[in-house]
This record gives structure tokens, sequence and C-alpha cells, in this order.
């Protein structure tokens, strides 16, 4: 499999990033399986994992053990 933005290798690696709720909220997701270009960083999550972290993400991810605090900052001038 190649990447569909610049041609480079994919390859399988167990990742994590934050995707946002139905609320706006963050929510971080680990150990995440997902494909990754060696190239770009584009990632590619299978179906069956997007349809697992849409469901999370529905129920305002309601099964959540651990909270993070996260830096915000303005690049206002
Ligand atoms: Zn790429």
């Amino acid at each position: 499999m190649t990447c569909f933005e610049c041609g480079g290798e994919i390859i399988r690696k167990t990742t994590s990033f934050i995707m946002y709720d139905t609320d706006h909220k963050p929510v971080l997701f680990e150990d995440v399986e997902a494909g990754e270009c060696t190239q770009c960083g584009e990632k590619y999550l299978d179906g069956h994992t997007v349809e697992k972290i849409e469901k999370i993400l529905e129920g305002g991810a309601s099964g959540s053990t651990r909270e993070i605090k996260v830096p915000v900052i303005s690049l206002a001038a």
C-alpha cells in the first residue's frame, strides 16, 4: 500500500491522536493500530477502527478512566 498524498510507503504502527466528540471536546485515543506514511506522516485507519472511534465519540467518551491537561497557545498578535 502506498500513500494517497505523496506515494510514500505505508507502515503499520501503534499510534495515538486527538479527535473531537460531538460536543467538540477533545478525546485522546491511545494504542490505535493504524497505517502511517513514512514520508509525510499521513495516518490511515481501518474501517472497523473508524467505526469504533465514532461510537466512542458519539457516547462522549464515557468509558474513559483517565484525563490529561492540554496546553493551549494562541498565535493571535
Ligand atoms: Zn505520504
